[in-house]
């Protein structure tokens, strides 16, 4: 059986993955920064959270993690802990380098000075790219980083000491740059989940308006679950390398609340408003990814519509409403 140590667990994709390789046999390490209990609702609610071996660490301790890889036989590190959002980033810029970038050295300094042979999954982003001009699209392994936010910095420079570690030390790590994925485990701080997540409350009566800033921006978006086996499949490879994974289609944010909007059969015009006080500081324009490489040497097969994509996750964002009401009924009891 092998074993996969997993930063940032309780998150979106850190759920996604844990599921993912415990369907596989694999036996899961977990690190959490909070006392157990505090933030796992993301594995309760894939019914996994029982399965998992937690351990609570400062990720900014080489020390501490060090011990942990000491302590147990593991295979693989998926490194997937991170300020994650660009809007917070610009509020943030500080806290976002320092944790970001910081925690990704120490991990793969960790690897080299115990045990080489763990191999190391880096969670990259399309952010590190910027605004490349709509004549290059789409974007592949190979183009330059232009990062425009700190958030973007951050990824970029964990991205560079990642390829460090393996060109200069022989580890078997890897960067996977991802471009937007959702679930219904997003984040509430997302955008994406916040129009879906407003929009079905509008239906069940819930809220009465949705105000968003910017809706004229273009993006990639793909489902998150099926990301992560893209994952676990870069560190099946026999030789490391980097990958995008992205859908490959790109859309505006406008079409994707006229789809939320439409699936609900709701009036986009009567309960969306746009707020300038919304905007960010910069914001990139348009992106999408060229995800060729992963197809090819991966077989990842990614085969999820922007219109599947969007009816799913408002399936499940009903669901997901559903239950938090549920749970919250019986707990008044
Ligand atoms: P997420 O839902 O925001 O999860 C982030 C995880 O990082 C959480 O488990 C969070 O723990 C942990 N974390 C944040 N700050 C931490 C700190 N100071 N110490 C320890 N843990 C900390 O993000 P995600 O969507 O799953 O994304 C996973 C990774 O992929 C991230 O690195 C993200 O930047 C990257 N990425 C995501 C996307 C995307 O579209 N989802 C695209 C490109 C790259 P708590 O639960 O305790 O807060």
């Amino acid at each position: 059986m092998k074993t996969a140590m997993i930063t940032g667990i309780t998150g979106q994709d850190g759920a996604y993955l844990a599921k993912f390789l415990l369907n596989k046999g694999y036996n899961i390490i977990g690190l959490i920064r909070d006392n157990l209990g505090v933030n796992i609702k993301n594995l309760k609610y894939l019914y996994i959270d029982d399965k998992i071996n937690f351990i609570k660490i400062d990720l900014l301790s080489l020390s501490n993690i060090v011990k942990i890889i000491e302590k147990n036989k593991i295979d693989e590190i998926y490194n997937l802990a991170a300020q994650s959002s660009v809007g917070l980033s610009f509020n943030q810029p500080i806290e976002t380098l320092e944790f970001n970038i910081v925690s990704t050295a120490k991990l793969l300094e960790a690897i080299r000075i115990t045990n080489p042979k763990i191999k190391f999954y880096q969670a990259s982003s399309s952010e590190m790219f910027g605004n490349v001009k709509k004549e290059n699209l789409p974007i592949n392994e190979n183009f330059l980083l232009h990062p425009i936010s700190p958030y973007g910095v951050s990824k970029a420079a964990s991205h560079w000491i990642t390829v460090n570690y393996r060109e200069a030390h022989n580890l078997f790590a890897v960067c996977g740059i991802s471009f937007n994925h959702e679930s219904v485990l997003r984040n509430k701080n997302f955008v994406t989940k916040k129009i879906i997540n407003t929009a079905v409350k509008i239906s069940l009566g819930l809220a009465d308006e949705l105000r968003l800033g910017n809706i004229k921006v273009y993006r990639d978006w793909g489902y998150a679950p099926k990301y992560v086996k893209a994952m676990w499949l870069m560190l099946q490879q026999d030789n490391p390398d980097d990958y995008i994974i992205s859908s490959g289609e790109v859309h505006s944010l406008e079409e994707f609340v006229v789809k939320v909007f439409e699936k609900l059969n709701l009036n986009v015009d009567k309960f969306v408003k746009i707020d300038e006080s919304l905007y960010r500081p910069n914001d990139l324009e348009i992106n999408y990814g060229d995800n060729a490489k992963a197809r090819n040497n991966l077989k990842w097969n990614y085969n999820i519509s922007f219109e599947q994509l969007i009816g799913k996750l408002v399936k499940d964002e009903i669901e997901f409403i559903k239950r938090e009401f549920k749970n919250k009924k019986s707990e008044k009891y």
